[in-house]
Order: C-alpha cells, then sequence, then structure tokens
C-alpha cells in the first residue's frame, strides 16, 4: 500500500470527468486512504458536483463513516477521509434522472471485500447516455465480478429515463474475503445474439418495431433473436436499445439511446456500430467494459485482458488507480484492432 496518507487528485487530468472522482472515492474507501480532489469535472459543460456525484458522495460517505468536506451542489473540491468502512443496508435517491448505477460504481469496490453482506435500494435514471445501463451491469459486468469471487444480484423494479427519472433497482452483495484474478485474453465464438428495444411511457411501439428490423437487418440477425418490450410503469417517456452478445468469455452489451427529435434507424445503428466494431476484432472485452475492469482487477492485485483501444476515459481511469495503489497497469498494442491490458501489483503489501 502507499505510504502517505492524503492524496491530491487533479480532476481536471485526463478526460476530465465524473470518473475521476468515482474511482477516487472508491479507491480511498478500499484503501483507507484519505484524499483531496479540485477542479472536479473541470472538462464537463456544468463543471462540479451535481445531483449524481453528491448522491455518490454521501452513498461513499456512508459506507466508510468518513468525514467530508466540501459536498455542495456545484463544489468544484472536496476532501475525503474515511473511517472503518461496513455493510450498509441503506436507500440512496438521486432525485433526479442522474445514473444510478453510477453511484453503484462508486461503493460496489469497498463492498465487495466487506465483512458482511449489504443491501441497497437506488432510485434515479436506470438506462441513462454517458452511463452503464442496467443491462449491461446485469449481463457483463456482474457476472465477470462473480468470477472475481463475490456475488451480486441486481432486480430492477422500474426503469428511469432521462429526464424523468424515477428508475428504481436493488442491489444485494454478499462479499468475499478477496478477490479472485481473472484474465480474459480469447473471445471464443460469439455463439448467442440478441437484440431488444425498449420503449416506455408514450413512446409508440412502432419505433421499436423500426429498430430491431434495423438491427436484424444490419447484423443478419434471426427475427426470434429480436424481441421488443413496452414498459408500462416508467415516470416518463423512454427508448433504448441494447444488442447483447454472448461468447465464452463475456456478454457484451451495446446501447444506443433513444431521444426526441432522432430517428429510430439512428438509434439503432449507434448501437449496430458498437457492436460491429466488437465483432470486427477478436477482442473479449468492450471498449466501456475495459473502463470497469480496471479498478477491481487492480485491487484484486492483478488480472489482464484484450480489448479494443482504450478511450482516453480509460487512460485517465488507469491514472487515478496509480495514485492510490502500487500497481503497474501496462495499456499496449497488439494489432490495429487489439490491445493488451494487464495489471500486477509493485508494492509488498499483498
Ligand atoms: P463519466 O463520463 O466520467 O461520468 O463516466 C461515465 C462512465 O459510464 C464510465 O465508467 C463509462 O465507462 C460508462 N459508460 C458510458 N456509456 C456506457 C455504455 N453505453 N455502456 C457501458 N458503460 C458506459
Amino acid at each position: 500500500m502507499k505510504t502517505q496518507d492524503h492524496i491530491s487528485i487533479d480532476g481536471a487530468q485526463g478526460e476530465g470527468g465524473g470518473q475521476v472522482l468515482r474511482s477516487s472515492l472508491a479507491l480511498s474507501l478500499v484503501t483507507g486512504r484519505a484524499f483531496e480532489i479540485v477542479n472536479i469535472r473541470a472538462g464537463r459543460k456544468k463543471p462540479g458536483l451535481l445531483r449524481q456525484h453528491l448522491t455518490a458522495v454521501t452513498a461513499a460517505a456512508r459506507v466508510g463513516g468518513a468525514e467530508v468536506e466540501g459536498a455542495d451542489p456545484r463544489s468544484t473540491s472536496l476532501r475525503f477521509r474515511p473511517g472503518a468502512v461496513g455493510p450498509i443496508d441503506a436507500e440512496f435517491a438521486v432525485g433526479t434522472a442522474g445514473s444510478t448505477t453510477l453511484v453503484l460504481q462508486t461503493v460496489l469496490p469497498a463492498l465487495l471485500t466487506a465483512s458482511g453482506p449489504s443491501k441497497i435500494r437506488l432510485e434515479g435514471g436506470t438506462h441513462n447516455p454517458f452511463a452503464p445501463p442496467f443491462d449491461f451491469l446485469e449481463k457483463t459486468f456482474l457476472p465477470l465480478i462473480a468470477r472475481m469471487g463475490p456475488k451480486v444480484t441486481v432486480a430492477l423494479e422500474r426503469p428511469g429515463f432521462f429526464p424523468a427519472g424515477g428508475g428504481k433497482f436493488t442491489v444485494t452483495i454478499e462479499p468475499s474475503e478477496a478477490l479472485k484474478r481473472i484474465d480474459l485474453l480469447e473471445r471464443g465464438g460469439i455463439h448467442q445474439r440478441r437484440a431488444v428495444a425498449r420503449v416506455a411511457g408514450g413512446v409508440p411501439r412502432r419505433v421499436a418495431e423500426r429498430e430491431v428490423r434495423d438491427i436484424a437487418r444490419r447484423l443478419s440477425m434471426k427475427p426470434t433473436d429480436c424481441h421488443i418490450e413496452e414498459v408500462t410503469d416508467s415516470l416518463g417517456p423512454g427508448n433504448i436499445v441494447t444488442i447483447e452478445l454472448e461468447s465464452d468469455a463475456v456478454t457484451e452489451v451495446f446501447t444506443g439511446f433513444g431521444e426526441r427529435g432522432v430517428p429510430a434507424e439512428s438509434v439503432a445503428q449507434s448501437a449496430v456500430k458498437r457492436a460491429r466494431k466488437y465483432i470486427a476484432s477478436d477482442a473479449p472485452v468492450g471498449e466501456y467494459l475495459a473502463d470497469q475492469l480496471l479498478l477491481p482487477m487492480a485491487i484484486a492485485g492483478g488480472g489482464s485482458f484484450r480489448t479494443l483501444p482504450p478511450t482516453r476515459h480509460t487512460l485517465t481511469n488507469a491514472d487515478v488507480i496509480r495514485a492510490f495503489l502500487d500497481v503497474d497497469i501496462d495499456i499496449r498494442k497488439e494489432t490495429r484492432e487489439t490491445w493488451r491490458v494487464t495489471i500486477e501489483t509493485t508494492g509488498d503489501d499483498r
């Protein structure tokens, strides 16, 4: 473990978004090390702490019994000093359509190895652009966490879309003593493909029909693998398409988010474009999953995966992890389409 007990983080570094803050909170809880962050979300149009980030800070403070300074709306700096980390039974409402999955991302790492099980109820957005949709969490990320030891189950009560929010899901976490290393180097064949178009809150069914038709045509998928879901209990309108690709190694989920004024075919195409890029490479780990895997693998003390070219987001996340943990994160180009990420502990604390 790195020894100086206070870490300074520049929120403007690299990609300059909320991930710098969330990863810092998560790592502070895991290591017990205090930190100060300045220039929070300096790279965003509305810098500083928004509701989603404030909820993440509140949740992290609860998990770690932390002392916090600067947790105010639009604040651009924060001090966070964790006490004893423990399991929780709690409810956190973002209060807007802000992403609930990103709140979970902040507290989950520490709870994976906590001294007992946790139960969390989250309220806000569950299917937000620029955040992991609930389906990605359930089908892509959490099965890999299960391979590392802990069992995390999520149950969607009601989806929440921008701008109405009001989505709800519960999370139960059965921790393990430590995280096991995993390596995701070979994808194997993609043996199952599935597309789902969801419409909610009065968005007509024909929008979903056009979306699945477009996906089926572009990816030559069988109609029986394409599904439509009409959500009747959301607080407001919403539309999302997901393309699931299941291989031996992982189930990847690619998403297109519907927006007012954007044709159904364009929503479908944004998901298809991501899915095609993934299929064309032979990497098991997509861009977003690469982002999410760095932290648990670093906490596990090692791991590796092959992925698509790393995003600025992933590189920034790696830098934040290096500030908290003695780990070597090697991100290396292999071919035109694939990169290899290898994480190893360098300290003598494990
Ligand atoms: P930030 O933009 O810094 O607030 O971080 C957004 C987070 O959401 C990152 O961890 C991204 O990897 C993740 N993310 C964004 N879009 C998706 C998506 N379509 N699927 C999965 N994860 C996503």
